[in-house]
């Protein structure tokens, strides 16, 4: 079948669709309804069927591929390594779910994960499905402020933590910033699980501090069988990454998210049972989620989870993983490859990497530069795609599962399967025609299996947020805005707020950026808008030069300034010519890689930042501050 008909039978006949590719999972309960969307923009999928996803990654899988490896766990931070089979990975995790239950946790009720990239976070994501408890992954190492700000508004019966986590092989303690979070917190969670990984010495709280390893002695052999669930009930609660704001509480349901991961490794991620996936992010991210642990598993493939830095002990690491374990299928994000970009390209060729059909790439916009390196280096077909935690799996990509097509740079993609997307024209509010025109990225209503149910406890702050209703009609906003070229693929521009009007030209910062980056002494580049009284709105971009040497002196600087500009002028036009390119040596980014832009335009600006929970590194944005403020 074309992939054309195969994504407009998803979208005439959802229901025949669905229905076919929930064959891909296990059910106790066939369902009565495939979608019922009674109460738009309220969808449920798969209603009146019971499923289990620990079931569907772990237990459906013991009778043919038992002793096959599941979760293969390699540290580089303290150098380890663990295979686990899918029985082993069976033990280890009903352990976790009959000390979950000891400890008073049940169905329905909340369990946050704070934890490093260690096996038993998987172990204790999977326990959480196995007995229906709803798991909240909150980014290990997050400061006390935040996670307090999570443990209140999930209200968790029991937080399982470890003492540490561990980057560059220095260890990061957990156990303060837990214990402040929860002194913080209005609510107060019965229990803490903890892991101690002896990485940093910590004194147990009495009464309320359990200790994992002395648990996990008492249930070596308890027998804890899977909790059926309606495919409705709430599998986990995940927050978007706070690029543009506060972070979200996303919560996903259990049937149709099971249902949309199968699909997606078969028909995007090009994943078969008995072969190795290798996904680079982290749990307390929905790619985490999606694509470390449930999406692989569930196709019945191993999984890599990876603790350390793609740098060290060198550059090679990553790509001796592809070797060692033949993986097939890679996940990363732009911004790691960038880092790599700066290393030398000989590690790319030290290992045999003929395993790897496809490198799939995810987060941020790609950039041109960044994407030919990777793919000439590589020589394996890079697979942009475009999502967001709301939905869990790809809007945009290519799905070469169904029909092979060729990626284009500088594009996620199309419209995947079950995505009815629309851009929609800002000033008519009308879907835009004809090609190459600039709209919003809107999804028609409803949304596919495995996107978000709705905010957590909040009805109404998800209608409010995402959805508009015109004519019966309910339509999401993903709040990017993109083109459609003639083929069908999809260019994202940057997000709604990141249009720059400059003397009534509208801008995308994305186009800045990339003419920018064109120049060979740029590393990285950011643009914003900033305001300006004649103007009403300028360009200014904050460049990472690739050879620093070059920015010695101020003369130096104002050269390379004014090629930059050289450059925007000849290819955008001088309306887009950024009004001052600064250089930095760091950019404000989330802790999963994303550049924070609202707060670097806020402090372009000379505003207060405003909620920087999940900020990396603090003084990228000193920096700014201190050039702003020369100015
Ligand atoms: P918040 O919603 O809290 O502001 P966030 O949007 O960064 O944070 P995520 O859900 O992690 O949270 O990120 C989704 C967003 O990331 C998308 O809406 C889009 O802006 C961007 N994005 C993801 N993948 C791509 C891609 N392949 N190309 C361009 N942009 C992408
Ligand atoms: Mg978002």
């Amino acid at each position: 079948m074309s992939f054309a008909d195969f994504h407009r039978r998803s979208i005439e006949q959802p229901e025949a669709f669905w229905a076919e590719q929930a064959q891909l999972i296990d059910w106790q309960q066939p369902f009565e309804q495939v979608c019922d969307y009674s109460r738009p923009p309220f969808v449920h999928w798969f209603a009146g069927g019971k499923t289990n996803l620990c079931h569907n990654a772990v237990d459906r899988h013991l009778k043919d591929r038992g002793d096959q490896n599941a979760l293969i766990w390699v540290s580089t931070e303290v150098d380890k390594e663990i295979v686990y089979s899918f029985s082993e990975l069976h033990a280890e995790v009903q352990r976790m779910a009959a000390m979950l239950l000891a400890l008073g946790v049940g169905k329905g009720d909340r369990v946050l994960i704070y934890m490093p990239m260690i096996a038993e976070a998987c172990f204790a994501m999977l326990a959480c499905a196995r007995i229906g408890a709803i798991h909240s992954v909150v980014f290990g190492g997050f400061a006390s402020v935040s996670l307090a700000s999570r443990i209140d508004n999930a209200t968790p019966k029991l937080i399982v933590s470890a003492d540490a986590g561990s980057r560059g092989g220095k260890s990061v303690p957990y156990k303060g910033l837990l214990d402040e979070a929860i002194q913080l917190a209005q609510h107060k969670p019965a229990k803490v699980l903890m892991v101690d990984r002896g990485l940093a010495p910590f004194t147990p709280v009495a009464g309320r501090d359990e200790d994992y390893a002395a648990l996990r002695r008492q249930h070596m052999d308890t027998e804890v069988p899977c909790a059926w669930v309606d495919a409705t009930h709430p599998s986990y609660t995940l927050y978007t990454s706070g690029t543009t704001g506060v972070p979200k509480g996303v919560q996903r349901d259990t049937g149709g998210y099971a249902v949309a991961l199968a699909a997606s490794m078969k028909h995007i991620f090009l994943g078969n049972p008995g072969e190795t996936y290798f996904s680079t992010s982290d749990i307390g991210w929905v790619v985490g989620h999606s694509y470390i642990i449930y999406g692989p598993l569930i196709a019945g493939m191993a999984t890599i989870m990876y603790e350390g830095l793609p740098i060290r002990p060198d550059a090679g690491v990553w790509w001796s993983l592809v070797e060692k374990y033949k993986v097939t299928s890679m996940f990363s994000a732009p911004t790691a490859v960038r880092v790599l970009k700066k290393q030398d390209p000989a590690y790319l060729k030290k290992y045999d990497l003929s395993s790897l059909r496809a490198l799939f790439l995810a987060g941020e916009p790609l950039d041109e530069p960044t994407a030919k390196w990777i793919a000439e280096a590589l020589g394996r077909p890079i697979i942009d795609n475009y999502w967001q935690t709301e939905t869990g799996w790809p809007i945009l990509s290519l799905c070469n599962g169904i029909e092979p097509a060729p990626s284009k740079f500088g594009s996620p993609g199309k419209a995947v399967y079950g995505y009815d997307v629309k851009l929609l024209n800002e000033s008519t509010g009308e879907p835009v025609q004809g090609a190459d025109e600039k709209g919003v990225v809107m999804i028609e209503g409803p949304l596919p299996p495995g996107c978000m149910q709705t905010v957590w406890q909040d009805d109404a702050r998800f209608v409010k947020t995402y959805w508009t209703e015109a004519k019966g009609r309910w339509l999401y906003s993903t709040f990017d805005w993109g083109i459609r070229d003639k083929d069908g693929y999809y260019f994202i521009l940057g997000r709604t707020d990141d249009v720059i009007n400059v003397a009534g030209h509208r801008l995308g910062t994305r186009e800045i950026e990339e003419s920018i980056s064109s120049h060979p002494n740029v590393a990285e580049v950011a643009v914003v808008g900033v305001a300006d009284q004649l103007k009403g709105q300028v360009a200014m971009a904050f460049v990472i030069a690739k050879d620093a040497s070059a920015l010695g002196d101020s003369a130096a600087r104002l050269k390379l300034e004014g090629d930059i500009m050289k450059v925007v002028d000849g290819q955008l036009g001088a309306v887009a010519r950024p009004s001052r390119v600064h250089f930095v040596t760091a950019l404000p980014k989330t802790r999963s890689g994303k550049l924070l832009r609202r707060a670097l335009q806020a402090v372009a600006e000379g505003r207060d930042p405003g909620d920087l929970t999940t900020i990396e590194d603090p003084t990228a944005l000193q920096q700014v501050k201190d050039l702003v403020a020369a100015r």
